[in-house]
C-alpha cells in the first residue's frame, strides 16, 4: 500500500466515492475530506483550480446512505482498524485533525446541503471524533445568500464547526480574472457578513503571480481596504489564511501562474496584521 502523502489524496486512494484521506503537513495529522462534487462541478472556475476536468455546475444528488456507510466504514478503519499502518502514516501524524467538507467543486451547491452537514456531524459525534477534531467547510462563499446554505451553516456551528470562506480579490476585475466569477463585490461582502454571523469564519486567500507579475498594488490595496472595512463594521473574521499555489493548476491558464515567495507572503501577512487580524501563511 502506498504511503499517504499530501499529493495523493483523492477518493481513489481508499476507493470511496465521497470520503478521502489527506495527511496534512500543515495540520500535522489526518484530514478527512468529504467530496460532495463527485461530478467535478463548480459555479466558479478559478484559474489555479486543481480539479481535473472541472465543469461549470452544481453538486449532483447525494446518496445519503452511501455517504453514511462510507464515513462510518472509514472512521472505523482509522479508529479501530489498521488504516495508519496500511498507508504507512508517520506515527506522530496518527490523529484525526479535522473532517473537511472540501470537494471537487463548490459543496454548498448541493441541494440537500444542510442534511449532509447534519449527517456528517451526527456520525462524527456518535463515533467520538467530534468535538475533539475540527469540522470545517471550505467554500467559495458565493451561495451563502441561499436559505439552504444558511441552514447548513447554523448546523455546522452547532457541531463546533467553522467556515473557510474564499476571498482572492476585492475587485470586480480581480474576481473575474482569478475566479471567473461575475458576483459583485457587494454581494460577496454581504455573503461574508452573513456567513460570519451564522458560523465562525476564516478567510482563505490564494495569492499568486500571473504572467510573472506578483500581487498587483491595486489588488493589494483593495483587499486591505476591504479588510479594514470589515473590521470597522464589526465583522468577526477568525483568521486570514494566506496560501499560494502548491500544486499545478488544471486550468488552461496553468503555465501563466507562479507561486509567491514565502518572503512576499510574509510581507503581505504583516500588512494584514497591522489591521488587527490574525494571519497564517502556508507556503
Ligand atoms: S471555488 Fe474551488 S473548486 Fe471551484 S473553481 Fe475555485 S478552486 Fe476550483
Amino acid at each position: 500500500m502506498s504511503k499517504l502523502s499530501t499529493t495523493n489524496h483523492r477518493s481513489d486512494v481508499v476507493g470511496l466515492k465521497y470520503v478521502y484521506p489527506v495527511i496534512s503537513r500543515r495540520l500535522g495529522g489526518l484530514s478527512i475530506g468529504i467530496n460532495f462534487n463527485t461530478n467535478n462541478a463548480c459555479n466558479w472556475r478559478c484559474i489555479y483550480c486543481q480539479v481535473p476536468n472541472l465543469t461549470i455546475g452544481a453538486a449532483p444528488t447525494m446518496d445519503f446512505d452511501l455517504l453514511a456507510q462510507e464515513l462510518r466504514l472509514f472512521l472505523a478503519d482509522v479508529l479501530q482498524g489498521d488504516f495508519y499502518e496500511r498507508f504507512q502514516v508517520d506515527v506522530d501524524k496518527r490523529t484525526i485533525k479535522d473532517i473537511a467538507i472540501a470537494g471537487n467543486g463548490e459543496p454548498t451547491s448541493l441541494k440537500d446541503f444542510a442534511k449532509a452537514v447534519d449527517l456528517i456531524g451526527t456520525i462524527a459525534t456518535e463515533l467520538g471524533v467530534f468535538p475533539g477534531s475540527k469540522y470545517v467547510l471550505i467554500t467559495n462563499g458565493s451561495l451563502v445568500h441561499q436559505a439552504k446554505v444558511q441552514a447548513g451553516l447554523k448546523l455546522l456551528k452547532s457541531y463546533g464547526g467553522e467556515v473557510w470562506f474564499k476571498l482572492d480579490s476585492a475587485t470586480k476585475e480581480g474576481k473575474q480574472l482569478i475566479n471567473n466569477s461575475g458576483q459583485s463585490c457587494k454581494a460577496s461582502l454581504e455573503n461574508l457578513m452573513l456567513c460570519t454571523s451564522l458560523c465562525p469564519t476564516k478567510l482563505q486567500t490564494c495569492l499568486l503571480g500571473i504572467d510573472k507579475k506578483g500581487w498587483p498594488d491595486q489588488e493589494r490595496l483593495a483587499y486591505l481596504e476591504l479588510l479594514g472595512h470589515l473590521k470597522a463594521m464589526g465583522c468577526t473574521v477568525g483568521q486570514v489564511l494566506l496560501y499560494t499555489i502548491a500544486r499545478p493548476s488544471q486550468q488552461p491558464e496553468a503555465l501563466r501562474l507562479s507561486p509567491l515567495s514565502l518572503g512576499q507572503m510574509n510581507e503581505y501577512a504583516a500588512q494584514i496584521r497591522l489591521l488587527g487580524y490574525d494571519v497564517s501563511v502556508s507556503p
